[in-house]
């Protein structure tokens, strides 16, 4: 199974702050030639080359981080979620600081500009990895699971003890559904109660309720939602995001119960380990049988 592999079609820029660090960069997109993967590039650092791939990935709290000798660039999710979605298979990110902008806590700013630079097929394939038996992780009463099909269906249950969240069940079928519509206007979210501890860990520093839902004890303190079930609409982006680290498209049906980034790449961590012994089977060299020996 092959898609094409794309790039996109102009340069294109966004500046903002970022959740966590809460310092400001400029992101850029430029096009890429086939084979050259997604990598984030440190235009204030020598113009180091992080690749957005799961071996990358270095930081897991909150946030998706990638980075390479002691650089990194942190709340990578967004932005790929909105590249993987676009079937964007080749682009360079330059960065000029540690942090894409978390703009308004959702992925339409991302595919808005993607929209903006045009898509461009590079004339090459790239094969689609697709799995030919379940792949599960289970801990405790939280589970990420994998089983074949033929295109991406994503499902995700989330359980909050919160009044404004509680249960939420979503399913995103990427052959069927709507990205644009459904998936990417979900925003991030974050707890009151939680910020005081994060601030002190260096983390929420650039959160407002400009770029994030922001939850007291009781419910939202920031206006209306976009969607009912916003919480589990935005999970569903953020693991779409962190699908990406896999490095090509994925088909399979991946059902996740409370998941979460951690839980996510030990996920792609096994789906590619799982993948990298199927393809030693299957160039394994023909041996040749005992008897010919005999
Ligand atoms: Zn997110």
């Amino acid at each position: 199974m092959y898609a094409r592999r794309k790039t996109i079609n102009a340069d294109v820029s966004i500046t903002g702050i970022g959740l966590h660090s809460g310092i400001y960069t400029r992101v850029e997109l430029h096009p890429a030639g086939p084979g050259s993967g997604i990598t984030f590039v440190r235009a204030d650092l020598n113009g180091l080359r992080i690749p957005a791939l799961q071996a990358s990935t270095t930081a897991l709290d909150y946030a998706t981080t990638v980075g390479k000798d002691d650089v990194s660039v942190g709340t990578v999710e967004h932005l790929l979620s909105s590249l993987m979605a676009c079937g964007i298979t080749d682009v360079d990110i330059l960065i000029d600081g540690p942090e894409v902008p978390i703009v308004d806590g959702s992925a339409l700013p991302f595919l808005h500009l993607i929209d903006a630079a045009g898509e461009r097929d590079l004339g090459v394939d790239v094969p689609v990895l697709r799995v030919t038996s379940p792949i599960e992780i289970v801990e405790g009463d939280k589970s990420i699971r994998i089983a074949p099909a033929n295109r991406l269906i994503l499902k995700y249950k989330i359980d909050f003890d919160h009044p404004a969240i509680g249960r939420e069940t979503f399913q995103f079928d990427f052959e069927h559904d709507s990205f644009l519509r459904k998936i990417a206007p979900a925003r991030t979210f974050g707890f009151m109660r939680d910020v005081e501890k994060m601030r002190a860990a260096g983390l929420a520093r650039g959160g407002s309720v400009e770029n994030c839902i922001v939850l007291d004890d009781k419910g939202v303190v920031n206006g209306a939602l976009r969607f009912r079930d916003e919480f589990v609409r935005h999970k569903i982006l953020d693991l779409l995001g962190d699908l990406a680290l896999i490095g090509r498209p994925i088909v399979g049906e991946i059902t996740a119960n409370r998941a979460g980034h951690a839980m996510h790449s030990r996920f792609v961590a096994k789906i590619l380990e799982s993948e990298g012994r199927q393809e030693q089977r299957e160039s394994a060299p023909m041996r040749r049988p005992l008897e010919s020996f005999a």
